[in-house]
């Protein structure tokens, strides 16, 4: 097993950069990424991509923003009272929270600014709207275990990681 297809589980190296060339993430620091093809878990434009490569090749991949974190909503952002928020949770911009709409569904927002009345969040992920420059290493491939597929994500090394 060495080709990329749905259900095997790829780890790979790669740096992300903006159309300016900016670093925006990176796994060369840590260990490889980790994911199940095909279930949805990396962005779409990337995980077409990789589907058909092998073990060692490297690729470079431009992924537009519809194919990527989605376009920028800027309807997006919202004010909150301070008040609103649990007094615990962290408000430094770029920090996610998990919120429930108004149909009690959890979603993702992005904190953009905070004062002591209001918090200002954002509903767009942080890289709506970019477009995104991949440069990929595929570390290796291999078939997905039982479990890895019935919950729809891979297991790290130390078991259940979340990739
Ligand atoms: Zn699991």
């Amino acid at each position: 097993m060495s080709t990329v297809a749905k259900d095997t589980v790829v780890s790979l190296h790669y740096t992300l950069r903006d159309d300016k060339g900016r670093i925006l993430d990176s796994s060369a620091e840590g260990p490889p990424l980790e994911y199940l093809h095909g279930h949805g878990s990396i962005v779409p434009g990337l995980e077409r991509a990789l589907g058909g490569k092998k073990k060692g090749e490297k690729l470079q991949v431009v992924v537009p923003p519809e194919d990527g974190y989605g376009p920028r909503d800027p309807a997006g952002r919202q004010d909150v009272p301070r008040d609103e928020l649990p007094d615990e949770i962290d408000l430094r911009p770029g920090t996610q929270l998990v919120v429930e709409d108004e149909t009690g569904e959890e979603r993702p927002v992005w904190v953009l600014t905070a004062t002591p009345d209001t918090v200002t969040l954002d509903l767009n992920h942080p890289l709506a709207g970019e477009r995104l420059h991949f440069d990929v290493e595929i570390v290796d491939v291999r078939a997905a275990t039982e479990d890895e597929l019935a919950h729809g994500h891979s297991h790290g090394p130390d078991g259940h990681g979340e990739a």
